[in-house]
């Protein structure tokens, strides 16, 4: 199963500023199954690559992080 790693710029309660990472299923076929399971995985939280505590996304992405889309 091939995965994306995305990094996002975040805030640890107990590290600070860190490099937060999660992982993502990258897209594939079919896209009926990725897609919607892309989708679920995109909206977890960024972790702490220290602690692997959920961090608070810094920057642009903040602003849509805690919305519905
Ligand atoms: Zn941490």
């Amino acid at each position: 199963m091939a995965k994306e790693v995305q990094t996002q710029a975040g805030r640890c309660s107990t590290h600070g500023t860190v490099k937060a990472t999660r992982e993502v299923p990258q897209t594939g076929f079919p896209f009926v199954v990725y897609g919607p399971w892309r989708a679920v995985a995109q909206r977890r939280p960024f972790l702490c690559p220290e602690c692997g505590a959920a961090v608070q996304p810094d920057g642009p992405a903040a602003a849509w992080a805690g919305g519905d889309f």
